[in-house]
C-alpha cells in the first residue's frame, strides 16, 4: 500500500494563517486548520491514506477531510511515496532544451559611451572587476548617431509581433553623449509609429551633467529616469566621487530637486548600491525620498569579486537583509492603508509572485533584452555589451541566433544543479551572470555567495504577499 508524503513547498505564515509557495509551480496556497493538520502531520513521516484521516479526523469531525487532501493532492503540497526506496538512478541525461528561436527582442539598451565623468570607486566599468576594456579596448568611447539608429532599426525588426519595446540608455555616464541620445529618441518614435509600434525610454545617469534642457526634453519625451545615487552627502560621497576625488552630491542635488519638480510625468527612481561603508539603508531611504523627493528607491548589493574592501561580507548581507525587512514592513503599513510606499524591491519582487514567474534564466539578459555596446556589437546586457566574449551580433549583421541558443542551452536552469533543490528557484534561477562572472569567472556559475540573503528576502516578501492577499487584494490587481 502507498504511502502519502509532503510535496515540495516553501511554508510561510501571514495574516494569521500559514501559507505554501509551491516551488514547481510557483503558486501559493492558503491553508485552513485542516489542510494545515493534514501537513503538519505527513512532515515527520510518510503515512498510508485511511491511517492520516484516521488521525486528523478526530480533530476536525464536521470536515471532509478526504476532498481535503484531494486538493492538497492536486496542488502537488502532498504526494504519493514509494514504499520501498528506489534504487540510485543513474545520472540524468543532459536536458534536452528546445531552443526559443526566434525569440523576439523587446528590450535594447544603447552603452551610448562608455566613458563617466565619475570615477566611482566600486564601477563594474573602470574598477579592477571590468569586463570590457573601455580604455584600450576597441569599443570607440561614444557612439555614434548611426549606431544609435542601426540599434533602433535592429531592436524594431527583431521584435516580432511585440507592440511596445523598450529603448534604454546607458552608459558610462549617459548624458555625455546627450547629442546622440536626443537625436536618436525622435528617430525610434517615428520608426516605430511607421510600423505600428510604440516605444518607451528610460535611462539611468549620475545626474550631475543634467541641465535644464535636458530635463525639458526628458519630460517632453516621457523618459523614465534612474538616477545612481548613494544617499546623503557623506554616503554619496564616499565612492561617488569626480576623477579628482571631490563628491559628487552638491553638484548633484540642485540638478535633481528641478529634475522631480519639472518631470512629473513619470516616476523618478533612486537606484543605491550598498557596500560595507554605505549599507545604513533606512536612513538612505529617507534621506532620498523624504528630504529629496525620489518616489522610487531600489537597493542593490555591490557586484565585486571577493576580498574588496567595499564587499559585503556575509554580516553585511545579514544587515541588509534586517534593514529590508524593516522596510518591508512598513510597505506592507503603507499598502494595507492604500498609501505608495517607494521601497522598489518589494513592489519589483510582488509582481513577480504575483504573476507567478518560475524562470528557467535569471533575468531577459540574451533573452528578450540585450545591450549595445558604442561601436554596435550586440552583447548579453549592458554590462556585457563589448566584450568580444560576450558578443551575440551586431547591429549591422543582425543577432546571431546561432549564438544565443548556445547561450540559452549552456545557461538554461537544468544545468545548474546546484539550485535544483532550492525553494527559490523560481524566482532566482541562479541569479546575475555579471554577479557569476565577477564572483566566479564564469556566466554559467550559480550565485552561490548570496542564496541566505536571496532566501531570506524571497520570504519576506511571500509574507508581505500574503498579508496583502489576505487583507488588501486589492491592492495586488496593479500587478494583473
Ligand atoms: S543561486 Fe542560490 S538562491 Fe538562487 S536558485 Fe540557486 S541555490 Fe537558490
Ligand atoms: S545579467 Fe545581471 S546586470 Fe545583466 S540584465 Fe541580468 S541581472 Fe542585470
Amino acid at each position: 500500500m502507498s504511502r502519502l508524503g509532503v510535496g515540495e513547498f516553501h511554508s510561510f505564515d501571514a495574516a494569521g494563517r500559514r501559507f505554501l509557495y509551491l516551488v514547481p509551480s510557483a503558486a501559493i496556497f492558503a491553508l485552513d486548520d485542516p489542510a494545515r493538520a493534514l501537513l503538519d502531520r505527513l512532515a515527520d513521516q510518510p503515512l498510508g491514506r485511511a491511517d492520516l484521516l484516521a488521525e486528523v479526523s478526530s480533530r476536525f469531525p464536521d470536515t471532509d477531510l478526504d476532498a481535503t487532501l484531494s486538493e492538497l493532492e492536486q496542488v502537488h503540497a502532498i504526494r504519493t511515496v514509494p514504499d520501498v526506496p528506489a534504487p540510485t538512478p543513474p545520472p540524468p541525461p543532459p536536458p534536452n532544451i528546445i531552443p526559443l528561436t526566434p525569440f523576439p527582442l523587446t528590450t535594447a539598451v544603447l552603452n551610448v559611451t562608455n566613458q563617466c565623468n565619475l570615477s566611482c570607486t566600486y564601477c563594474y566599468e573602470y574598477s579592477e572587476d571590468k569586463i570590457v576594456d573601455t580604455t584600450n579596448g576597441s569599443q570607440p568611447k561614444f557612439m555614434s548617431e548611426e549606431t544609435a539608429r542601426q540599434s533602433v532599426d535592429l531592436l524594431l525588426r527583431e521584435s516580432g509581433d511585440i507592440q511596445v519595446v523598450h529603448v534604454s540608455f546607458f552608459g558610462g555616464e549617459t548624458l555625455m553623449n546627450y547629442p546622440v541620445l536626443s537625436q536618436v529618441v525622435p528617430y525610434a518614435c517615428e520608426q516605430a509609429a511607421a510600423q505600428g509600434k510604440r516605444v518607451e525610454f528610460n535611462l539611468t545617469t549620475n545626474a550631475t551633467l543634467l541641465t535644464s534642457e535636458m530635463i525639458g526634453f526628458l519630460a517632453e519625451h516621457n523618459i523614465s529616469v534612474t538616477v545612481s545615487i548613494d544617499g546623503p552627502r557623506e554616503m554619496q560621497n564616499r565612492f561617488r566621487v569626480f576623477h579628482d576625488g571631490g563628491g559628487s552630491y552638491d553638484v548633484l542635488l540642485p540638478r535633481v530637486r528641478e529634475l522631480l519638480q519639472r518631470h512629473t510625468s513619470r516616476p523618478i527612481g533612486a537606484r543605491v548600491t550598498l557596500t560595507s561603508q554605505v549599507n545604513d539603508i533606512v536612513s538612505i531611504y529617507r534621506h532620498l525620498t523624504e528630504e529629496i523627493g525620489f518616489q522610487e528607491v531600489g537597493f542593490a548589493p555591490v557586484t565585486t569579486a571577493p576580498g574588496r574592501d567595499y564587499e559585503l561580507g556575509p554580516s553585511g548581507f545579514d544587515e541588509m537583509v534586517a534593514q529590508f525587512k524593516a522596510l518591508a514592513d512598513e510597505f506592507l503599513e503603507s499598502a494595507l492603508a492604500g498609501r505608495h510606499h517607494g521601497f522598489s524591491n518589494v513592489s519589483e519582487t510582488l509582481e513577480e509572485i504575483h504573476k507567478g514567474l518560475s524562470k528557467a534564466y535569471p533575468c531577459g539578459a540574451g533573452l528578450g533584452l540585450m545591450g549595445i555596446a558604442t561601436g554596435g556589437d550586440v552583447g548579453l546586457c549592458h554590462r556585457f555589451a563589448g566584450s568580444d566574449e560576450h558578443r551575440l551580433g551586431t547591429v549591422t549583421d543582425g543577432i546571431d541566433r546561432e549564438a544565443q541558443n548556445a547561450f540559452l542551452g549552456r545557461h538554461h536552469l537544468a544545468n545548474k544543479p546546484d539550485c535544483h533543490s532550492c525553494w527559490a528557484r523560481p524566482l532566482c534561477s541562479g541569479g546575475c551572470y555579471h554577479e557569476a562572472h565577477t564572483r566566479y569567472g564564469s556566466t554559467e556559475h550559480a550565485n552561490l555567495h548570496y542564496c541566505e540573503w536571496i532566501r531570506g528576502w524571497t520570504d519576506i516578501c511571500l509574507s508581505v504577499y500574503g498579508e496583502l492577499a489576505e487583507r488588501n487584494p486589492e491592492f495586488l490587481s496593479r500587478f494583473n
